[in-house]
């Protein structure tokens, strides 16, 4: 434990602060009120031990702004003092102090105390790893509940999210919003071909290079389902979203994945479809539609190009 010592005697001090050595502790020396508090706010300490009569500030003070300081912290403050009355214990204690020891200090009394406060430092450590863990472990959830586990790319619900959050503010500030669905070609006949591991991985190489695509902070990749996937392109017209596609349909074809069921090419391809907001529509979901009318059309006239809507 690292224990603050606060006394303006120096005797005290030093009787108190070789009883925390013995007991292999580290103890810090303030020699006032003032000092203590201005130590508090740069530095973390597991007890304190508090005079009580001190020039200047005087203990129950200290420990008030102490504990003020540490309103998300807490350890255990005991003050030493010659004052056991009624009154000034109910005084420390209402100040956010936790014990007493009278003084002239008993250092058999003052090892006890030392001892017990431990068990409250070890409790408190425990509790201290247990919220790293929950913290930890909410983090992990929350990056599950954005992300795909297979591609990395931001999942559908994260999709509909961002796409709502954009939509809005492309209608507040009058900027297009494009959106761009995906789909794999003959994706099931190469499952059948290969199996569905070196189908996963296909959706996992496919992936990296559609996250690759976005150039600008702000333009978007995810999942959407399957073997389907969309970009969401922030303050992008229609022709810049087409060429963006276009540029995504050849990095596809340049991957190079064979792709032997393909009834269009002898490899991985896509089939890509474009749609803007430009002040005509309601809703992020009726941009989305409009670009799933055009992957459709692009479907239907071959596979492995851009429509736009
Ligand atoms: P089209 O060119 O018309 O899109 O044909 P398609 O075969 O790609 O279309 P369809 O929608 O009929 O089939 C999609 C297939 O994608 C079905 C399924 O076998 C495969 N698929 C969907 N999700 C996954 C996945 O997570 N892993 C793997 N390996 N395959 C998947
Ligand atoms: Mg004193
Ligand atoms: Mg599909
Ligand atoms: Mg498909």
């Amino acid at each position: 434990m690292r224990v603050l010592i606060v006394d303006d005697s120096k005797s005290i001090r030093m009787l108190v602060a070789e009883c925390i050595s013995s007991l292999g502790h580290e103890a810090v020396h303030m020699e006032s009120g003032n000092d203590a508090v201005e130590y508090i706010k740069e530095n973390s300490v597991d007890l304190i031990m508090m005079d009580v009569e001190m020039p200047g500030m005087n203990g129950f003070e200290a420990t008030q702004k102490i504990r003020e300081i540490k309103r998300d912290d807490w350890f255990p403050i005991i003050f030493l003092t010659t004052k056991v009355d009624d009154d000034s214990y109910t005084q420390g204690i209402l100040a956010g102090g936790d014990a007493y020891m009278e003084k002239p200090i008993s250092p058999l009394r003052l090892q006890l105390q030392i001892t017990a406060m431990e068990r409250i430092y070890r409790m408190r450590q425990k509790l201290e790893q247990a919220q790293d863990s929950l913290l930890e472990a909410n983090k992990t959830l929350l990056h599950l509940s954005m992300f795909d586990q297979l591609t990395g790319l931001a999942n559908r619900r994260n999709f509909d999210d961002t796409l709502d959050r954009e939509f809005k503010l492309a209608k507040r500030e009058k900027k297009p919003l494009s959106v761009v669905l995906c789909d794999i070609d003959f994706f099931k006949l190469y499952n059948d071909k290969y199996g569905h591991q070196k189908g996963d991985q296909c959706l996992a190489d496919v992936s990296l290079a559609l996250a690759k695509a976005c150039a600008r902070p702000t333009d978007l990749a995810c999942r959407y389902g399957g073997e389907e996937f969309t970009f969401i392109l922030p303050s992008t017209d229609l022709q810049g979203a087409t060429i963006f596609a276009e540029k995504v349909r050849e990095a596809i074809v340049k991957l190079g994945i064979a792709h032997a069921g393909s009834k269009v090419a002898d490899h991985v391809t896509l089939s890509l479809g474009v749609a803007t907001y430009q002040g005509q529509f309601k809703s992020g979901e009726e941009v989305t539609k409009a670009a799933d009318d055009a992957l459709y059309r692009a479907k239907e006239k071959g596979r492995n190009r851009v429509e736009k809507a």
